[in-house]
């Protein structure tokens, strides 16, 4: 009963229950793929497998497959839950990779600036400053869009939903 067979093959219409919406994005709905065992997002065109398991323990789970991490959602009855993810050493890298972005291009600065300071009262003595929260903001934006696309965190897709209706992504 809530199998494939739910998931109509080209169901234009809004989805009548969260079982049909995309956990990922929350936005589009999952639709059926010809002569395949998977559903695909009509927003995000992720593609996911859905697995129901034979009564009575039918609680069907979805795994993301045209992802490098392994994201999984098991459906309550009501929502799709996201279970434990195994982390991967991918993982570990990349939040040191965000972290070193975020971190040391500032550390330098500070260090630079502490070295070599600047007289209070001259000419350009705003640069230093100006330069330490600049490289703050934009290297910590950079970290954390490295992270939120590893993620897929809820706001994030939500933002990059927002971008698309404004026409300010693709
Ligand atoms: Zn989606």
């Amino acid at each position: 009963m809530l199998g494939l067979s739910k998931l109509g093959k080209r169901n234009r219409s809004r989805p009548r229950t969260l079982y049909e919406v995309c956990p990922v994005c929350r936005h589009g709905h999952l639709n059926a793929m010809a002569l395949m065992e998977t559903v695909s997002c009509s927003f995000c065109h992720h593609i996911f497998s859905l697995e129901v398991p034979p009564p009575p323990v039918q609680r069907p789970t979805l795994s993301i497959e045209d992802f490098p991490q392994s994201l999984r959602w098991q459906w309550t009855g009501d929502n799709w839950r996201s279970l434990p993810q195994v982390e991967m050493p991918l993982t570990l890298w990349l939040w040191a990779v965000a972290l070193a972005i975020m971190i040391l291009p500032p550390t330098l600065l500070g260090l630079a600036m502490a070295i070599v300071p600047v007289a209070a009262y001259s000419r350009g003595a705003w640069i230093p400053p100006f330069w330490m929260v600049a490289t703050l903001i934009g290297h910590g934006w950079i970290g954390l869009w490295l992270l939120a696309e590893h993620y897929q965190w809820p706001w994030y897709t939500r933002l990059q939903i927002f971008w698309q209706r404004h026409g300010l992504l693709r």
